[in-house]
Order: structure tokens, then C-alpha cells, then sequence
């Protein structure tokens, strides 16, 4: 019997088709794919300019350089995010300052953030947790008043929006990831989109080994051009193939958003009577994608969250404990993090679970996960 998988990515011969075809074109990497994808990406968010880089976590890289964070300073994000949100200040030399998050949304507390604010403090690192936007309007302010910078890690926030406007279009410096587990995939790939014109022409410098003038215009200029490093840059690089299939990803991104959401709204209709849990919550204005369905075991729950799992998968459900706390990585607790209190986001993470929701999922599948979750929780 084979089981049901957490997550898969929406791919197809479309996005075969692209790929094949821009191997045979002979021009593979940071090519005409990789700025067709880039215009189309800033386009779909409403953005001015969009950056195409390998991942999302040098696309965090590369926004902590242009934000002009470096040692001494201090950066305020959740402990409770994937670790690479901690390491890309880390990256640069700065201090992660783990806050609190909202335990019904994940995503940071504005109020906990402020009682974290040193005269270090540079910036905000505010993470749209598994595609359930945070409250930008918010964060911006707070920012404004205390003269911050914001940063978005939206890794996973493609097709997600927040009063009306899509994720990508609200802040200067928004990340975007790529990977498999995240809504729509180019392999591994990131997107940093930003209204400033300043941040777009150093993010593209610096994802290309700082160099001045890229192999596109050298390629098309009739006249002998030498190009100068003028900054020690990265390789931080798309590959045309990556983009070609992100082209075709993107235009079924509403489609897929529009899936997961009808999968996740089965799920809360079906799970809406279960009093040991506690279900995601869109307020009003906020859209998100679903990019991960996490459920959160009340105290009353019958089993602990790790007997849930377990009997899920002997049902031949595959689940995944909720988001993970950086603080108490072996990386973060090597460094002294340990010491950071965080009761609420210790909590959700141990006692969340993500269950499993992919594109095309099967309505049997996901009966079959509704019944398991609701047996095991005492709700035959
Ligand atoms: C997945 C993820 C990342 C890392 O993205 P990559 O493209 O794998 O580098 C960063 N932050 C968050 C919140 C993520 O979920």
C-alpha cells in the first residue's frame, strides 16, 4: 500500500517542454528565461523590479547586504521559522533576536517584537509563515516609528495576499523560495522583489560576482566591452532552465492557490466540531496559499502530538512535526541561544502537526486523512 505523501510538487509536461527547450537554445544560465521569469514575477506581485538568485536563502543573503546590515547590529525574526530565516543574519555578521509569534497564526508579535528593541536594532525580519501572511501594515509602521528596516522572508508566500494586494508588492526587500515543498518549484530558486531601484540594480551587481556589466549586454553589443568587478559579489545565479520551468509554474500559480485552498477549507469544515484542536484562521484581509495545513493539539488532546504522528503514518499518512524553533537547533544552541525563553512559539512547535496537502490531491486522500485525524483524536 503505498501512503499518502505530505506534500508534492505540481509539475508537468509544460514545464518539461520549457526546460528541454532552453537546453537546446545552447544559453543555460542567467539568460532572456531568467529576465522573462523576473518581469513576469514582479508583474503577477504588483512589484516595480523582481531579482531572480538560486534560492531563498541567498535572496535573504543578499537583502540583509543591500539593507546595509553588517556586524554590531541587531536583527528581530521568530525563533519560529526555518532556520535559514536566523542564519541569513548570521550571514553578514549581525544578531538574530528571537520574538514571539501569534499562536493561532505563526507569525510574529508585533508587541513582543517592541520589548525587543535595543539601540542596535537595525531591522525586522517578518516571515509569512507556511503562507499565512503576516500583518505588513503593522510592521511597517512599527518600523517607521522605531526606523527600521523591514525585510520579508516569503518563502513561502507565492499567490498569497494581504488586503487585496499580493505578497511581493507591500515592502522594498520580499523573499521568495523555489523549492519543491513550497507552492510553486524551479528546482531550487529564489525571487527577491523590491520597489527600489537602488536595491535592484545592487542585487543584480551582487548575485553575479559584482560584476558590471552582465553577459546579456555583453553579449548583445556590437562594440568590445571589458567588464570591471567593482564589488566582491556572489554567485548567486539562476539558471535559465530553473526559469523556464518558473515561466510555466507561474502561470498556474492562481490554479494551484485556488486548489489548496478548497483542500484546506475541507479540512476545517471537517475538523470544525474537534475541541482538542486548533485549526488555521484567516482574519479578514489576509489570503493565504496554504502552502503547509498545520493543525495545533490543544492540552485536552487524548494523545500527544507525537503518538498523532505515529498513528498517522501506521494508517499510511505521512505528517510532519509544525514549524521548527531555531533557538533549540544544535547550530543555535552551540552559539548560546539556548538561553532564550520563548514560551508560545516552544509550545506551538511541539505541539503542531502538518498534515498533508498537495496539487492534484485525491479526494480519497484527503477523506482518508480526515477520517485518521478525526478517529485518532476520539471524533469516529
Ligand atoms: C523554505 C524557507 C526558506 C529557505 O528557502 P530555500 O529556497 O530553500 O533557500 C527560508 N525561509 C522560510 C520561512 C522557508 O520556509
Amino acid at each position: 500500500m503505498s501512503s499518502i505523501p505530505i506534500a508534492k510538487p505540481m509539475l508537468g509536461v509544460e514545464e518539461a517542454e520549457a526546460a528541454y527547450n532552453t537546453i537546446l537554445t545552447g544559453w543555460v544560465t542567467q539568460g532572456p528565461r531568467v529576465q522573462e521569469f523576473e518581469e513576469k514575477f514582479a508583474a503577477y506581485c504588483g512589484a516595480p523590479y523582481a531579482v531572480a538568485v538560486s534560492n531563498c536563502t541567498t535572496a535573504l543573503h543578499l537583502s540583509m547586504i543591500v539593507a546595509g546590515i553588517g556586524a554590531g547590529d541587531e536583527v528581530i525574526c521568530p525563533s519560529m521559522s526555518y532556520i535559514a530565516t536566523a542564519n541569513s543574519i548570521l550571514y553578514v555578521g549581525a544578531t538574530p533576536v528571537f520574538a514571539e509569534v501569534n499562536p493561532v497564526t505563526y507569525n510574529l508579535d508585533v508587541a513582543d517584537v517592541a520589548k525587543r528593541i535595543t539601540p542596535k536594532t537595525k531591522a525586522v525580519l517578518l516571515v509569512h509563515q507556511i503562507g499565512m501572511p503576516a500583518d505588513i501594515d503593522a510592521f511597517s509602521t512599527f518600523c517607521k516609528q522605531h526606523n527600521l528596516i523591514l525585510i520579508e522572508d516569503a518563502a513561502c508566500a507565492a499567490g498569497s495576499s494581504y488586503k487585496g494586494r499580493k505578497i511581493g508588492s507591500h515592502s522594498d526587500l520580499v523573499c521568495f523560495s523555489f523549492h519543491p515543498r513550497k507552492v510553486i518549484t524551479t528546482g531550487d530558486g529564489g525571487m527577491i522583489t523590491t520597489s527600489k531601484v537602488e536595491f535592484y540594480e545592487r542585487l543584480k551587481l551582487l548575485r553575479q560576482h559584482g560584476m558590471s556589466v552582465n553577459d546579456r549586454v555583453r553579449h548583445e553589443s556590437g562594440k568590445l566591452i571589458f567588464e570591471d568587478h567593482i564589488a566582491v559579489g556572489y554567485n548567486y545565479r539562476m539558471t535559465d532552465i530553473q526559469a523556464a520551468v518558473g515561466i510555466q509554474q507561474l502561470a498556474r500559480l492562481d490554479d494551484i492557490v485556488s486548489e489548496r485552498r478548497k483542500i484546506a477549507n475541507y479540512y476545517h469544515e471537517a475538523f470544525a466540531d474537534i475541541d482538542c484542536i486548533r485549526l488555521p484562521k484567516e482574519a479578514d484581509g489576509y489570503f493565504s496559499n496554504y502552502q503547509s495545513y498545520s493543525i495545533y493539539l490543544l492540552p485536552n488532546a487524548p494523545l500527544t502530538r507525537n503518538e498523532l504522528m505515529q498513528h498517522l503514518l501506521d494508517d499510511g499518512i505521512n505528517s510532519r512535526r509544525g514549524i521548527m524553533t531555531s533557538h533549540r537547533e544544535t547550530a543555535y544552541v552551540d552559539l548560546g541561544f539556548d538561553t532564550v525563553n520563548l514560551p508560545v512559539s516552544e509550545h506551538a512547535a511541539d505541539n503542531s502537526i502538518i498534515l498533508p496537502l498537495f496539487v492534484p490531491m485525491p479526494q480519497a486522500d484527503i477523506e482518508k486523512v480526515v477520517s485518521a485525524v478525526r478517529k485518532h483524536l476520539g471524533y469516529a
